[in-house]
């Protein structure tokens, strides 16, 4: 059995936190071997230790040397043992903790939430998109007594990843910003993702003085969230937290909403976002409704939102020599590409064209929403619509739509290499693993 009041006794001594990757060990940290597909961290632990980590946690004791066997220790099994440590530590500072999760839109959340947070508190929040069994235990394990508030984002791909996650990190406040379609192929259906998203609920709803921040305009999550305490944000007046998205100029692809805290309805706040696409809409009043939860005041929430600049090619615009790309290319599913699609659409340009690679995982539901996506992009009447990869092809071959279709990103690449498309407002969406993003430099 592992033994956990043991090993939190050895991480306290570690001045570097825990590391799980050898090839990057911190002096003075606590490494812990994990085990993937192709990988046995284990075999990896003298490494780390000679890197110059203090101590290695293994599961496998055929790793520990005769001689230097009190720089380790034994477990049953490593993972176990992160997500055990993590869950001693966050429980022995009881730092007010965050849990977001959602189909779309938790990283561009998270981030708000840090920027509005961080105007009044010292806030830990994941660091990019470490999301899942083995970034959450880290993120928790980074909280310092110093951090009044954590903000933690939970990704999942199969029934029951949000119930280990929230397992681990005990959140006190929970958001599910939307729930739409992606990993269906993990879930099976939307229901799926509902049941699984619905698992920080499930948790909350039997933690003492939880409360969560519930996007009143989906109508799916206002069923699940009942008997939760809820501060509600959304667009129609049954809200605490109210706010419409605001018409720019045509030139300025930003968007701007206004809001008001619908306790103080006199007061109405005009924003103006680094964010492209007004499908932020929800993601900017949850961080305004968390602002006002925490007593921040309304000038510093707009202020932090304000600040907020996208990271990693997440609905960024981007002026390069001959065009203006929005790169959104950090992932895609049939919802956040309908709404980068619509966005897209009302942006105002004289020539536009769109760049969509393949949605990955979506399983048995692919074929169709291929070709619901191909068919609402080419209705657009864009200049110029090129689609990327086998899943796009095989829609394709499905119909008698004329869209340009390349195998990968390195083709189109090759293409635009020849071709140098200028003056063009272009939109390039898809599956990180599509790479798409690759295409920049060429534009
Ligand atoms: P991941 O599952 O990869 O962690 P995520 O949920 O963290 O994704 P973000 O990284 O914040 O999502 O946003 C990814 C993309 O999703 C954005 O670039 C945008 O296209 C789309 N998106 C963001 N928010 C919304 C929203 N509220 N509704 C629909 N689409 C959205
Ligand atoms: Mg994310």
């Amino acid at each position: 059995m592992t033994d956990v009041g043991a090993l939190y006794r050895v991480f306290l001594s570690c001045p570097g936190g825990v590391v799980t990757d050898s090839r990057r060990p911190v002096p003075g940290a606590m490494f812990v071997a994990l085990k993937g597909e192709s990988f046995d961290g284990n075999l990896f632990a003298g490494k780390a230790l000679e890197g110059g980590c203090s101590y290695a946690v293994v599961d496998d004791p055929g790793v520990i040397p005769s001689d230097d066997s009190a720089r380790y220790l034994l477990v049953d099994d490593g993972l176990d043992a992160l997500r055990l440590l993590a869950r001693e530590h966050r429980r022995k500072l009881g730092t007010r903790l965050i849990g977001v999760t959602g189909t779309n839109g938790k990283t561009t959340t998270k981030e708000l939430l840090r920027a509005v947070l961080s105007r009044h508190f010292r806030v830990l929040a994941t660091e990019g998109n470490l999301n899942n069994d083995i970034g959450v235990p880290l993120t928790l394990l980074r909280l310092r007594p110093e951090h009044e508030v954590g903000i933690v984002e939970m990704g999942a791909s199969h029934p029951g990843d949000i119930r280990r996650l929230v397992e681990v990190a005990e959140p006190d406040f929970g958001i599910i910003t939307n729930v739409g379609e992606a990993h269906l192929q993990g879930f099976g259906s939307i229901e799926g993702v509902a049941r699984t998203k619905g698992e920080l609920y499930d948790f909350l709803r039997l933690r003492k003085g939880s409360q969560i921040f519930l996007n009143a305009d989906d109508s799916r999550l206002c069923m699940m969230a009942a008997g939760l305490d809820a501060v509600a944000y959304g667009t129609s007046g049954n809200v605490r937290i109210w706010g419409e998205s605001m018409e720019s100029a045509s030139s300025d692809p930003c968007f701007s909403f206004a809001w008001r805290d619908c306790n103080c309805p006199d007061a109405l706040y005009k924003v103006h976002t680094c964010l492209v696409g007004a499908y932020n809409l929800p993601n900017v009043l949850a961080a305004c409704a968390v602002g006002i939860r925490f007593g921040v005041s309304p000038e510093d929430i707009c202020a932090g939102i304000e600040s907020y600049v996208p990271i990693q090619g997440r609905s960024r615009l981007v002026k390069t020599e001959r065009n203006r790309v929005v790169a959104d290319a950090y992932n895609a599913n049939p919802t956040s590409m309908e709404a980068a699609l619509c966005n897209f659409a009302r942006m105002e340009a004289p020539h536009k064209m769109a760049v969509l690679g393949d949605m990955k995982e979506l399983g048995e539901a692919s074929g169709r929403d291929h070709r619901r996506i191909l068919e609402l992009a080419f209705g657009l009447g864009l200049d110029r619509l090129i689609v990327v990869g086998p899943e796009f092809a095989s829609a394709l071959s499905a119909g008698d739509i004329p869209v340009e279709n390349y195998p990968d990103a390195a083709a189109v690449g090759e293409l635009f290499r020849k071709t140098r498309p200028e003056g063009f407002l272009i939109l390039l969406k898809g599956s990180h693993s599509m790479t798409l993003e690759s295409l920049l430099p060429l534009l």
